[in-house]
């Protein structure tokens, strides 16, 4: 153990036990520059076909049968970030400094651009390529939890400024972690003791219940459920689970992910119809790399529109202020989805 100079840290508070990423190479992202504006003529987006030099090597691509990494003839990349939260080259140490500790951030940080062309929302994908791009999701984050001292993984995706997107591009980020994140260290603490006292998944508990109660129900399929939560943080927040307890979302059936892709889509589709495009994140969940048994743990992806602002108080406390019930929500999202 030795002390810290430099930067691409990961801290710990010692008082909430909670991890922040000291990341400075974030501060140089352009975070105006192309957002809202689609590359018409001149106007130019890094993550459009034809501009493949101006991200990093790419990790992976579905092409055209002949076409050459790094050009055009793709349709989903796989890209390093340029300005990464961590870093995979790093060594795993440990920092002290009197009652403070933290570690390098060592971990994994890749976008996944959907489609050459330029589109904004998951929504303008042809569902057919967006089963892809979850294939893409899935291959993925089970690539990264192979990797030593990686423990967790979280894909994200951010629409609009409001949302954090720093470019307009449809894309998601995959993050994996040294650390098990302060929010599911806490769920699996919960999970884990309803399971020692229930011998059941608090996550499979809460579906048959909405199953039950049906008013925040929105989808049901084969093998996916989509629900607004009984205890929403945003206004439409919708949740999809599987319907049978599974614990890895890496390790999810081509027939489950085909169904998800289908649900996802037009769930987000409905949202965006409601709320004249809201920006939005969706966010998935799945459990810790390399967990031996984890009957506790259900994975699920989140979608949050954001059409309220998280503000002092919500930082302040952690309490979020919802002004609209889930039983609206779930309703209206049923009614736009009954036609389909
Ligand atoms: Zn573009
Ligand atoms: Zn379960």
């Amino acid at each position: 153990m030795t002390e810290k100079k430099t930067s691409g840290e990961i801290r710990k508070d010692p008082v909430s036990e909670s991890w922040v990423i000291i990341a400075q190479e974030r501060a140089n992202r352009p975070l105006t520059t192309a957002i809202n504006n689609r590359p018409q003529g001149q106007q130019f987006c890094p993550f459009c076909e034809g501009y493949e030099s101006e991200t990093l090597p790419e990790i992976t691509a579905l092409r055209t049968p002949g076409m050459k990494a790094n050009g055009p003839g793709w349709s989903v990349r796989v890209v390093p970030n340029r300005y990464p939260a961590l870093d995979t080259e790093l060594a795993l140490e440990l920092y002290r400094s009197g009652i403070y500790c933290s570690i390098a951030a060592r971990g994994a940080h890749e976008v996944i651009i959907e489609g050459a062309a330029h589109t904004r929302s998951v929504t303008e994908l042809p569902s057919g390529m967006f089963t892809e791009v979850i294939k893409i999701y899935r291959e993925r984050l089970a690539s990264l939890s192979r990797l030593p001292h990686l423990r967790s993984g979280v894909l994200i995706k951010n629409v609009g400024l409001a949302a954090g997107a720093s470019i307009e591009h449809s894309h998601s980020q995959l993050i994996a972690t040294p650390i098990i994140p302060m929010r599911l260290q806490n769920e699996l603490k919960t999970a884990r003791a309803y399971y020692r006292k229930q011998r059941r998944c608090i996550w499979c508990d809460v579906l048959a219940e909405e199953r039950r109660i049906h008013s925040r129900m929105v989808f049901e399929g084969d093998e996916i459920v989509a629900v607004c939560p009984y205890s929403p943080r945003f206004p439409f927040e919708t949740w999809l689970m599987p319907k049978r307890h599974h614990s890895f979302f890496e390790a999810t059936s081509d027939s489950c992910l085909v169904e998800l892709a289908t649900a996802l889509h037009a769930v987000v589709w409905a949202i965006e119809t409601i709320l004249n495009n809201p920006p939005y994140n969706y966010v998935i969940h799945s459990a810790p790399f390399k967990s031996k048994n984890c009957s506790y743990y259900h994975w699920r992806i989140e979608i949050l529109p954001r059409v309220t602002r998280a503000a002092g108080f919500e930082q302040a406390t952690g309490l979020f202020i919802n002004p609209t019930p889930p039983e609206h929500s779930a309703a209206q999202l049923r009614e736009h989805l009954s036609g389909l």
